[in-house]
């Protein structure tokens, strides 16, 4: 189903999710030049809008540290952020939700802690015009229009904003507005799409080769960085902080040594080689990667997914 709205009445779909207890947030450009998520309802769409550095939407089903149950009797502890409404949500990040919760909805259980927090969100993605910096998404089928993972995708079409649905709670939010055509907006697609570069995707397929596998593991410091901002890595290890009765869960990194240890110091995985293989498997095997490519821009060393993109292709 597709919608059409002016942006007074993107402004109001805003509100009306406001007065249904959401906190809205949008994007807004810091003194820095950094994006951050808003709370409110903007007056006007941020044109120049790229992305935010860091997985806004991962943070906000997953944040880490996060208390998961009581030592003393092992009951549950939940953390909630409440009920919040994402507005401008890029392709690359509806995508990767729609990961995480494959990864911790529809597996061999249910994380009842993602999923508390999951039924909160509400997601409002806005389609890409042009290709952030060392993003690749379009090769990896996460952009520049999204697929699957949120309640409405809008596109902003030469003033109008086109609404496509992606959930029954979106449906129900589009439901005053009226019908809209899809020609115009295939038309619109079709052009935006020519300014997305296409890799040659059977380059990119795990395994790795043993060559570029040495030359990434060579840069690596280890520094965990493109871990805590890749929004697809779902890995976490749990610990009780001294002096507290709860046990915490809190992001892992397959890229640290500690993360493959096993009992006695052995690890299954003890050379930098073999880290980087495991990232490998889970980013092109297991097919997570978005290519949003926050992890190329903050890896100090050239060793995440733009180096490996030179040398694959
Ligand atoms: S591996 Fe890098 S490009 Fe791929 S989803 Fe994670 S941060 Fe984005
Ligand atoms: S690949 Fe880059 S960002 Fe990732 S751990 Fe290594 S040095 Fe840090």
């Amino acid at each position: 189903m597709l919608k059409r709205l002016t942006w007074e009445q993107v402004r109001e779909l805003l509100k009306s999710l406001e007065e249904r207890g959401y906190a809205v947030l949008y994007p807004e450009k810091n003194d820095f030049g950094d994006w951050f998520p808003r709370q409110g309802i903007p007056d006007n769409w941020p044109e120049d809008f790229s992305n935010y550095l860091f997985p806004v939407l991962r943070e906000a089903v997953l944040p880490s540290p996060e208390p998961v149950f009581r030592i003393e009797d092992y009951s549950p502890v939940f953390h909630s952020y409440g009920r919040i409404a994402f507005f401008g949500v890029r392709p690359c990040d509806a995508t990767a939700l729609a990961y995480t919760d494959a990864f911790y909805l529809e597996r061999l259980f249910r994380d009842k802690h993602y999923e508390k927090r999951r039924r909160d969100i509400f997601v409002i993605a806005v389609a890409c015009t042009r290709p952030c910096e060392n993003s690749f998404c379009r090769t990896m089928d996460a952009g520049p229009f999204a697929g699957r993972g949120f309640d409405i995708q809008m596109y902003p079409v030469d003033g109008v904003w086109y609404a496509e649905v992606g959930s029954d709670a979106g449906r129900e939010m589009l439901s005053p507005y009226p019908d809209a055509d899809e020609g115009h907006l295939k038309a619109w697609k079709e052009e935006v799409l020519e300014r997305f570069p296409l890799l040659d995707r059977e380059k990119l397929r795990y395994p790795i080769p043993p060559s570029v596998r040495k030359f990434l593991a060579d840069r690596c410091f280890a520094c965990g960085g493109c871990i805590w901002l890749c929004p697809t890595c779902t890995c976490y290890n749990e610990r009780t902080p001294a002096g507290m009765d709860v046990v915490v869960r809190e992001q892992d990194a397959c890229l640290l040594s500690g993360y493959h240890r096993l009992a006695k110091g052995a690890s299954l995985r003890p050379t930098m080689e073999d880290m980087m293989g495991f990232r490998y498997e889970c980013k092109l095997g297991i097919g997570s990667c978005t290519g949003c490519g926050r992890c190329s821009t903050t890896c100090i060393g050239y060793a995440a997914m733009e180096a490996y993109l030179e040398k694959a292709l």
